[in-house]
């Protein structure tokens, strides 16, 4: 397999950096994962966006024309190992390698800009069973909307998920929902569908945006707000998003069945928009999605 590295695309087994490397050492620098289909990015620009944002915010410049650069080796590595399939492509940029000091090195040290692409198949099982999940406490830090690889609490929570024999981790801060460990969760709840407001205590998710957008669309009554823990384990319906899960049902929360412990028609009828919206509506049918002129306001 081939990947991409600052500027090159080499064999993976010469892509390397040097133990200086500040992602290694501190977890200074930000990633994306975006998602291609048949060849095609998933919503590309909205995923671009978010990389130049987070960027800005740890204030590692980076010239546009390397993303342009990534975003090309990354259609390049799309074609050479996933070119009809799904695929996840992942980015990662760092402050770079230089001598061990915690502030910024010398303006001239170069990014480390790091791309793969892995093809995958998507959990359409896990869709037409339903997700189960646990909450944890939030033990993360108040910048959570900057997608950073420093994800020590995510893979802890991820672990006790596994260990539950759970698939996603719930993160709960002052007794409210916050979002998944690598997802946004909604509920329908009182005829409402609710997710959490975007704060800097969550990741902004980009399959997060589209939903609320569909929702609207499909003039479903949203609400952004906070959810409490208990109104999540009395919700009708709970489901989180991602990019590689998109609308993925969630049927059980620390042991509690979740409306009938069936995946509900609201996250059925979402799921089958979002996979409209993708392009991706044979497989939405193969997994026995609802069409989405379902329960209409
Ligand atoms: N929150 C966290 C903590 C995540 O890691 C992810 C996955 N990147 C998401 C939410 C969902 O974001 P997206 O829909 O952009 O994949």
């Amino acid at each position: 397999m081939r990947v991409y590295l600052n500027g090159r695309i080499v064999p993976a087994s010469e892509a390397t950096v040097p133990l200086t490397e500040r992602g290694l050492l501190f977890g200074d620098g930000i990633y994306e994962v975006t998602r291609a289909a048949g060849g095609e990015f998933i919503e590309l620009s909205r995923h671009v966006t978010r990389l130049m944002r987070n960027l800005r915010e740890l204030q590692i410049r980076v010239p546009e024309e390397r993303i342009t650069e990534l975003v090309d080796a990354s259609r390049t590595l799309i074609q050479e190992n996933a070119p009809e399939g799904d695929a996840l492509v992942y980015w990662q940029v760092t402050r770079g390698a230089a001598p061990r000091v915690h502030h910024f090195p010398p303006p001239q040290t170069l990014p480390t800009i790091f791309a793969n692409v892995t093809s995958v198949a998507l959990p359409h099982a896990m869709r037409t069973r339903g997700a189960v999940a646990i909450t944890v406490p939030d033990i993360r830090w108040a910048r959570c909307d900057i997608k950073t690889v420093n994800l020590l609490p995510n893979v802890l929570a991820k672990q006790r998920a596994v260990e539950a024999g759970a698939d996603e981790a719930i993160f709960v801060r002052d007794g409210a929902v916050i979002e998944g460990a690598s997802s946004n969760i909604f509920a329908a709840i009182d005829g409402e569908l609710r997710t959490h407001p975007a704060s800097p205590y969550m990741l902004g998710g980009i399959t997060r945006d589209v939903v609320l957008e569909l929702a609207h669309e499909a003039r479903l009554t949203v609400r952004e707000v906070p959810i409490l823990l208990d109104e999540l384990y009395r919700a009708r319906e709970a489901f989180f998003t991602s990019t590689f899960n998109d609308v993925m049902p969630i049927v059980r929360i620390d042991g509690r069945a979740i409306g009938d412990g069936q995946p509900g028609p609201t996250t059925r009828q979402l799921y089958a928009a979002f996979a409209e919206h993708i392009g991706a509506v044979p497989a939405a049918r193969a997994a026995g999605a609802a069409r989405p002129e379902l329960a209409r306001k």
